[in-house]
């Protein structure tokens, strides 16, 4: 029995016996994030079974038309849930205050696709070659014979969407665009889903992705790197969480192999987006900054002043090139 399956099933029989089961989403949500919670706590819903999707993060209105989306909670007491699965959440910290509620379940569960998952679950379905959890999350749902409603087809249609940039990245597979068409058969509303994930900025985004362009700098001809301080937040009505175009229009500029965005958290607090092109492993870059992510899409959060934490940065992009 192939791995996946022998996890698969595992996960079945855990699901089946446990009478309580939480999921949740982790902080920054994304759309892989966002969706993969979604499909499977419908599918858990529709099985009958007593689940609870937990918010660690404010949810950006762009995503108000996910299904059930309005039904994420947030905890109040300290309760043991028989199991609790986090999806796309790369480790224990991102899960935020959920994390305490993770920790004393009874049986935890990781499905992720972040090579930097250290895989802190008793049972870790981690495959980093898959291009989102969405993606993941569909093969498990055909092993374990879930069937796939037009509601959970959006969600995980959202999802894989989302984090190959459109069907864009490498981590884009011939199996990537099969499920896609799969998704699509079963109903997924690929038209809705577009529209507010990539048609429909708010004027505050487009008025900090001006300010991050107008604001970055070139290195070499080989890394772009910007800065969103809290002044540039507060003159733009830009939230924190809606800066993710800026490194992705910076990193799709010719020449260009990396994309660096500074963001200004608190007094002395970085929380730093990388993205890489063809070859630059952002993820390892950006783990040995205290981070994690992916080869081409990463992150972390940096303590210190400003011209530290940017020259710490740029050193270490840098030295990732020789
Ligand atoms: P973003 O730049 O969009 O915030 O994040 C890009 C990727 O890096 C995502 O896959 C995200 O999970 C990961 N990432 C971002 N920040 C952190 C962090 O602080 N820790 C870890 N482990 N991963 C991060
Ligand atoms: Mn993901």
């Amino acid at each position: 029995m192939s791995d996946l399956k022998d996890k698969a099933f595992k996960l079945k029989d855990l699901i089946d016996s446990a009478n309580s089961i939480a999921l949740s989403s982790h902080v920054s949500v994304d759309g892989d994030n966002l969706g993969s919670s979604l499909a499977l706590y419908i599918a858990l819903k529709n099985m009958g079974k007593e689940v609870i999707v937990y918010k660690s993060d404010e949810i950006p209105n762009a995503y108000n038309f996910l299904p059930s989306i309005d039904e994420f909670a947030i905890w109040n007491d300290l309760v043991s849930h028989d199991l609790y699965i986090s999806l796309d959440c790369g480790d224990l910290e991102r899960l935020g205050k959920n994390k305490e509620l993770f920790t004393i379940a009874k049986n935890k569960v990781v499905i992720d696709h972040h090579k930097t998952n250290p895989g802190y679950g008793d049972l870790n379905i981690i495959e980093f070659e898959k291009s989102s959890t969405c993606e993941l999350l569909f093969e498990l749902f055909m092993l374990m014979d879930f069937n796939i409603t037009p509601n959970m087809a959006t969600a995980l249609f959202s999802g894989i969407s989302t984090d190959t940039g459109r069907f864009l990245y490498s981590n884009t597979s011939p199996r990537t665009f099969e499920i896609a068409k799969i998704l699509l058969e079963y109903g997924a509303d690929k038209d809705t889903a577009y529209l507010n994930l990539f048609m429909n900025r708010p004027r505050r985004k487009l008025e900090v992705l001006k300010i991050g362009l107008e604001k970055a700098e070139f290195i070499d001809d080989f890394l772009a790197i910007s800065t969103i301080l809290k002044e540039d937040l507060k003159s733009s009505g830009a939230s924190i969480h809606e800066l993710d175009e800026i490194g992705d229009f910076l990193r799709d500029t010719e020449g260009i192999e990396v994309a660096a965005l500074i963001k200004e958290a608190d007094d002395g607090i970085y929380k730093i987006s990388l993205r890489s092109k063809e070859y630059l492993n952002v993820g390892s870059v950006a783990y040995d900054l205290g981070g994690g992510g992916h080869i081409k899409a990463a992150g972390a959060t940096m303590k210190g002043n400003l011209d530290e934490v940017k020259e710490k940065l740029i050193n270490r992009i840098l030295n990732e090139r020789n």
